[in-house]
């Protein structure tokens, strides 16, 4: 049996899969966010309890806000930040007395997709999963491209492209940067976006909803996060030009985003034609828990 494991910033989901691939059982529990010993364990009693209902052992494999870093062993980039800077694998692998695979979410995500999701069958595919942050990962024929520093894929902290002048020099983020992607385009990115402009504070799933329902606050709210996630997407676009984008996460339900962003980002994008689809996730949540599983082939 596979377990496979999504850490993320609000819940931490665990899934076990049989032998075939198919689904055994799914447990959700909610994040401790800020405790990394009580995330530790957390973790183990999902895996305890699946294994348990199971009667089997199972590969664990967990889907992360972050990377390991490859010269240190300890996590970097979370924006679950009470996760940086701990040696998170050997922690987990030592209380579950076996060898636990970690990953970055967004690559557990993306390679899920590309295998038998969204994406599927196309050669290169930039997975996204907008929600309480922005994370990116790269998959090119069937593999995920993790980086010398683990950190391929992370557009979240690069500026967002083209500003204007309203855009500059943008939030702060937990980076320690200003004006990132990330701070324009996740969940909370765009609820701050729209108390800043008169509304009220609602998250950003109940904002898409009201534009849906002709609120003009709200409806101008989303065309400027349009904009700018056509502008973040042209910059992947011209880097690694996949065949296909596909979305994950809350703000993924944003149905109008497969529509409109595609229509705003051909001229940021150097071609004379943009083909590139942008697609929403076919397993949505459990996308990210399902690559995790898969870590263990
Ligand atoms: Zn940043």
């Amino acid at each position: 049996m596979r377990i496979g494991i999504d850490l993320g910033g609000t819940k931490i989901e665990g899934l076990a899969l049989a032998p075939d691939g198919g689904e055994v059982q799914r447990r959700r529990v909610p994040a401790p966010r800020g405790n990394y010993d009580d995330t530790i364990r957390a973790i183990v009693d999902l895996v305890r309890g699946l294994e348990h209902d199971a009667a089997a052992r199972a590969s664990v494999g967990v889907g992360i806000p972050g990377a390991t870093s490859p010269a240190t062993g300890l996590i970097k980039n979370a924006n679950s930040t009470w996760l940086n800077g701990r040696p998170l694998q050997s922690d987990l692998s030592r209380a579950l007395a076996r060898e636990v695979r970690l990953a970055n979410d967004a690559n557990c995500f993306a390679l899920s997709e590309a295998t038998d999701g969204a994406a599927a069958g196309a050669a290169v595919v930039f997975g996204v999963i907008i929600g309480t942050g922005t994370g990116g990962g790269i998959v090119i024929n069937g593999r995920v491209v993790v980086g010398a520093h683990a950190i391929a894929g992370e557009w979240g902290h690069n500026p967002l492209p083209a500003p204007e002048d309203d855009e500059r020099p943008g939030p702060e983020c937990y980076c320690g940067r200003r004006g990132c992607i990330e701070t324009f385009l996740s969940g909370p990115s765009l609820a701050r976006d729209y108390i800043a402009h008169g509304g009220d504070d609602l998250p950003a799933i109940e904002i898409a909803a009201r534009a849906d329902a002709g609120d003009a606050g709200a409806i101008a709210c989303l065309e400027r996060y349009q904009r700018r996630f056509a502008r973040a997407l042209a910059s992947i676009i011209n880097v690694i030009d996949p065949d296909v984008i596909v979305l994950g996460g809350g703000l993924s339900n944003i149905a109008r985003l497969y529509d409109s962003v595609p229509r705003l980002w051909g001229p940021h994008v150097f071609s004379d034609r943009v083909d590139t689809r942008l697609r929403r996730a076919t397993h949505g949540d459990a996308s990210g828990v399902r690559g995790a599983a898969w870590l263990w082939d």
